[in-house]
């Protein structure tokens, strides 16, 4: 029988560099992890693919698959669904693949329920006022949606205690380190193997 995967759950509060990361693990070399793709209600920005950065669909068909069990967890985050095809995520963990979950942590905590054995990672900004600069940096939402997106983060810290691992993203290469030790220490484990 195959050896089922791990399943990583890569969560923290919005705008701590999480998809920043997580792009820079699958650039490097050595991992073989399987990325699950989210699916989001929000507007594709600009230079998002669909099937590659998210799936893009309406309200409609989201609550649809939620209605019909086919999403691992699901949060609304700043008026929008985001959500996690269970589907993809059963069927390569069986064949023994790891899967990467990049995920808020209202996501996350639902993982936490139905996939206790996952590995959670909460990644951390060094500290609060460096991530609204970078929320801001990021050009792409005005100052109520950043207000929103700080408030979310306030109270996304102190869920950091659900979690296995905290990893500061003080700098992208250092905390990709991190993380790829954290996974290949949890693939040594005595009550994994
Ligand atoms: P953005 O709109 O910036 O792409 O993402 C907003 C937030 O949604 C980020 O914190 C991102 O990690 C999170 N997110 C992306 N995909 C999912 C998902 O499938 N489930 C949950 N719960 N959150 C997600």
């Amino acid at each position: 029988m195959t050896e089922r995967g791990l399943l990583i759950v890569l969560s923290g509060p919005s705008g701590v560099g999480k998809g920043t990361v997580r792009k820079a693990i699958f650039d490097s070399e050595g991992n073989d992890f399987q990325y699950s793709i989210s699916m989001t209600t929000r507007n594709k920005r600009v230079g998002e693919v669909e099937g590659v950065d998210y799936y893009f669909r309406s309200r409609e068909e989201f609550e649809a698959l939620i209605e019909a069990g086919e999403m691992l967890e699901y949060a609304e985050y700043v008026g929008n669904y985001y959500g996690t095809p269970l589907s993809y995520v059963r069927k390569t963990l069986d064949e023994g693949k790891d899967v990467f979950l990049e995920i808020e942590v209202q996501g996350a905590k639902q993982v936490k329920e139905k996939m206790p054995d996952g590995v959670f990672i909460f990644l951390t900004p060094p500290d609060l006022s460096e991530l609204r600069s970078r929320i801001v940096g990021r050009g792409t939402d005005d100052l109520e949606v950043i207000d929103a997106r700080m408030k979310i983060a306030r109270e996304e810290i102190e869920m950091m205690a659900l979690y296995d691992y905290a990893v500061v993203n003080d700098q992208v290469p250092l905390a990709v380190e991190r993380i790829k030790k954290i996974i290949d220490t949890e693939h040594v484990r005595v009550d994994r193997v």
